[in-house]
Formats: structure tokens, sequence, C-alpha cells
């Protein structure tokens, strides 16, 4: 019978793969879900693409700032017990832009989709805090448009955080996959990269896709964290 608590308290590196279901219960719409942030909206991909930045840079700001941030959400049982367990053996590979598990401590993260908090002008690459952005997407400067550094629709990943992802998964002798569906690439194809004798294990409400020799504990993954000791 596998359990969680033993598989963590034996591996040498735990890394973790997360997704919007570790955010939800701090309050943050997993927007791909059913009745998530968007389901009133026409086009979420195209909201948040490249294209809409540069073509309508102004609906591009009025979106995000509308829909993405959640500057007072707080980190849950699910951010903290992670950022206890890998800052001392383990990496945190998250899909989530929102800061989270920084914000719990954590100091082993690889953002996969960049961070909404950090804001850079396109013209100067100059850095802001995101209130600021909040205000006007406009450097007044030198005319420059603001944006924050996530991974929209239609860009490719930093490939240093590619390499980043890759050798914290490489690395693991367990793998834990937590909050995701794991349907969207390249992210769910990152589990290839996971050495043929590391434990791999899902912690989700519903049934994922997942290697042969996987393990699923089926639960709300609150729940399940809320009962880890590290
Ligand atoms: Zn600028």
């Amino acid at each position: 019978m596998f359990d969680l608590q033993t598989a963590i308290q034996q591996a040498k590196h735990v890394t973790f793969m997360t997704g919007a279901g570790v955010s939800t219960a701090s309050g943050i719409p997993d927007y791909r879900s059913k009745g998530g942030l968007y389901a009133d909206q026409v086009d979420p991909e195209y909201a948040l693409s490249i294209d809409n930045l540069q073509a309508h840079h102004e609906d591009f700001h009025k979106f995000v700032v509308n829909n993405m941030y959640f500057p007072a959400a707080k980190p849950n049982v699910i951010h903290e017990k992670m950022a206890t367990i890998t800052n001392q053996k383990g990496t945190i590979v998250t899909q989530n832009v929102d800061g989270l598990d920084r914000k719990a401590g954590a100091e082993h993260v690889v953002e996969f989709h960049g961070n909404l908090y950090r804001i850079y002008c396109q013209t100067c690459h100059k850095h802001f805090d995101y209130e600021t952005y909040l205000k006007s997407d406009i450097h007044a400067a030198d005319g420059g448009i603001l944006r924050p550094d996530i991974v929209l629709y239609g860009e490719p990943i930093n490939p240093d955080t590619v390499s980043a992802a890759i050798e914290a998964i490489s690395t693991a002798d367990l793998l834990i996959v937590v909050g995701t569906s794991f349907v969207v690439y390249p992210f769910a194809g990152l589990i290839g990269y996971a050495q043929p004798e590391a434990t791999i294990v899902a912690v989700n409400r519903e049934k994922i896709a997942l290697p042969e020799g996987a393990h699923m504990v089926q639960g709300d993954a609150v729940d399940v964290f809320a009962k880890l000791v590290v």
C-alpha cells in the first residue's frame, strides 16, 4: 500500500509539479475549469495571447487587471508543506503565475509560466512593481508598454526555465503531481524526464492519466497535505 508520508520521508529529492488546483484553496480561480474565471468570456486564450498584447494592449491590460490579480491571496497548507519539504530537499515546478509558493517561503521554485507580479517595460526592460501596472500599462518616460513576465499564448517558454524544470524533474527520486489535470503541454511532457526508477504520485480529486506504475492519491489536496507531518 502506497503511503505518501513514508515516500516523502524516504526520498532524497522531492520535486512537485503543480497547477491551478493548488491555488484554488487560496481563492484564485482555475480558469480552465468549468465555471472558472473565464466561463463568461468569449476567448480567454486570445485575451491572454501575445497577439492581443501586441495589437490591443489596452484590452490586454484591462483583461489582466480585472481577472488575474489577487494580491491579497495567501498561501494555503499545500504551499506551506511543499515549501517546508523542498527547502530541505527538493524543488517546486509550477504552472501557476500567482507567486504563492515564494510567498509561502519556498526557495527552490521554477515558475514555468512566469510570475504576474514581475512587470517590465517592453521598450527599456526596466522593472516596475505590480501596483504601478494596475494603474497604467504605459511607461511615461519612453512610451513603452508594460507587461507581466508571464508566458502568453503564442509565446515559447524561456529556455533557461525549461532547463531548470528538466533538471528538477530528472534529479528527483520522488515526483509529486498536485492540482493539475496534466493535459497542458509542454508542462505535462516534463514528466518524460523522470528517472525510470523514480516514484511518481499524483494527488488529485479526479483520476488523471499518468505513466505506468505511478501512484494515485485520490482526494482533496488540502486534506491530503493537512495530514502530512513535515
Ligand atoms: Zn520603458
